[in-house]
């Protein structure tokens, strides 16, 4: 064997740097299922299916287009397993194998990128490691742009983005439209009589291989967190593909104005799926991009939904991840507000009184999936003004979601929505009272709380801890311009001593129930 072509679960595409230059007659595949990945945090039982589901497709896929890959499934029996890490089942296969090389695209977790580094030089064997074209944006191209600016805002990042790929530009310094942004077009809450133009969410059945990995799962990692059914989600690019489609033509209209919307019994509303299709590489984000532009082209899709859209793509996606291959291996360990509680149980079985959070903990449990502002300003929001420490947060967003990869999912759960690097992805903590749920959806009105209420027994448990957190954090965020307002009311309340002490009395009720 010349070359082993290693390829890890959220890299399936057979375009993919590491098949540059290789050649099935003389180079392998090497591809595993591994437990620990699965069991370091307890993975919902969604994502371990779905991730599984997808390597075994794409196996077929390569085995079909004539290559050798030597693929480890996971056994029911764990005593069958080759190894427990990646390392384990690599170390005996370079063995068996015996290989010229190892040849992989830059993985997107930090800690496994390391594993494998340590592992070949060990070994003393050759890893070569290469550019992930997947992404518009190099890890060179971001330290570069990164490199003479004191802070990193999303906002400038995206117009050179717009402007290098020429993406929603009339010419070369003029948007689309002439703004660059319609984020004020994109906060309409659902109006009173529920969600306009319901489309059903797109379905894929599933086949044999897809049945194999949930019968593994049922007989092994039945006592992981999240349901195994309804499952979804395509796992094959060409299915992929037909949920781009259903999306662009059935959602994309109104996903612009509904974007930041929440509404009961409605996990998905206009939001397109997509990031875990994207994250595994069944998709790439430039046909999405496309696909998008063309219906606004069309007259198909308005522009405040198309480059909503886009700047999601283009401007958050790969702004993450130049932020986290920027600032690892620190950047995990950062904890900014120094909180330090454990999350409440209610993040792993969805059993709680309040219901923004039941609706919000039923999507995850059944979907392994929650949208943008579900994730943000819901569980986010609690974990972050309750003091949950950001790196449990961040582990447990990792077992919990389908699209949870380390690069895509560190900084939005411990940068944006836990503020633990002090401001590095966004400017302000994303803390609010009951009152942003309640505008932003129909949840409270089924609610024991009163989303007006901060102290008493049926006071809303997020406005009682958003002044809470507040008072906690006065010294450190007293001089961010961004907090201006929340400052000066905590000092209010500060003044009226009575109602002070009552607020930080039930904050302290909540905490120790
Ligand atoms: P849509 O609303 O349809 O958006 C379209 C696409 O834009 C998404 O598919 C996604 O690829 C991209 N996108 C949008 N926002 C972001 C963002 N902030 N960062 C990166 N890509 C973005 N996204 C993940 O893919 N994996 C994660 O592990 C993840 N963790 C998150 C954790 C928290 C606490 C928060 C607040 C956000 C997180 N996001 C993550 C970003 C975002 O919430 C999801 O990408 C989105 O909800 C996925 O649903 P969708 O495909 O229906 O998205
Ligand atoms: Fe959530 Fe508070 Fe509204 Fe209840 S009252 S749904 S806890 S925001």
């Amino acid at each position: 064997m010349r070359n082993l072509i290693l390829v890890l679960g959220d890299q399936l595409d057979p375009q993919s740097s590491a098949f540059e230059d290789a050649d099935p007659e003389q180079d392998s595949v090497w591809m595993a299922e591994v437990d620990e990945e699965i069991s370091y945090v307890r993975s919902h039982q969604q994502r371990i299916l779905f991730f599984l589901s997808c390597m075994r497709h794409f196996q077929q896929e390569l085995t079909e287009s004539g290559w050798t890959v030597h693929y480890h499934r996971l056994s029911t029996d764990p005593k069958n397993d080759r190894g427990r890490s990646f390392t384990e089942i690599l170390k005996r296969d370079l063995k068996r194998f015996s290989p010229a090389k190892l040849i992989m695209t830059e993985p997107g977790d930090d800690r496994v990128q390391r594993e494998f580094e340590e592992l070949a030089s060990a070994e003393g064997i050759t890893l070569e490691i290469r550019e992930d074209r997947h992404f518009f944006c190099s890890l060179n191209q971001f330290a570069e742009y990164a490199a003479d600016r004191k802070t990193l805002m999303l906002e400038y990042f995206y117009r050179e983005m717009r402007k290098r790929h020429e993406i929603l530009m009339e010419d070369e310094k003029t948007p689309a439209g002439g703004e660059w942004n319609y984020d004020h077009d994109n906060r309409k809450s659902i109006p009173k009589a529920g969600p306009p133009e319901k489309s059903r969410p797109m379905s894929f059945s599933q086949d044999d291989l897809t049945q194999e990995v949930a019968e593994l799962i049922e007989s092994r990692f039945a006592d992981h967190p999240g349901n195994l059914a309804p499952f979804q989600l395509p796992v094959t690019r060409s299915n992929a593909r037909r949920m781009l489609t259903h999306f662009i033509k059935h959602l994309l209209p109104l996903f612009g104005t509904y974007e930041d919307a929440m509404w009961s019994e409605e996990p998905f509303l206009y939001h397109s799926r997509l990031s875990a299709l994207l994250n595994v590489k069944l998709l790439d984000p430039r046909e999405c991009i496309q696909a998008a532009v063309d219906a606004y082209e069309r007259g198909d899709a308005p522009l405040n939904s198309v480059e909503g859209f886009v700047r999601q793509i283009l401007g958050w996606r790969e702004f993450i991840r130049g932020v986290y291959f920027l600032h690892m291996p620190e950047y995990a360990e950062m904890n900014h507000l120094d909180q330090q509680e454990e999350l409440p149980s209610f993040f792993w079985d969805g059993e709680t009184d309040m219901n923004c959070v039941r609706q919000t903990m039923k999507n995850v449990l059944d979907y392994g999936y929650a949208h943008h502002i579900q994730r943000l300003m819901i569980l986010g929001n609690y974990a972050l003004m309750y003091g949950v420490h950001p790196r449990k947060f961040h582990a447990w967003h990792m077992a919990m979601y389908v699209d949870a990869v380390d690069w895509v999912s560190l900084p939005n759960t411990l940068g944006m929505s836990q503020y633990g690097d002090g401001g590095i992805v966004g400017t302000k903590p994303y803390c609010s009272t009951g009152n942003y749920i309640h505008k932003m959806s129909n949840f409270c009105q089924g609610c024991r709380y009163d989303y007006k209420k901060k102290t008493g027994d049926d006071a809303c448990p997020f406005s009682t801890l958003y002044w809470d957190f507040l008072d906690r954090n006065y010294e450190r965020l007293k001089d961010n311009r961004r907090m201006t307002f929340p400052i000066r009311n905590i000092e209010n309340l500060r003044r009226k001593k009575e109602e002070h002490a009552a607020v930080l009395q039930r904050a302290r009720e909540l905490r120790s129930k």
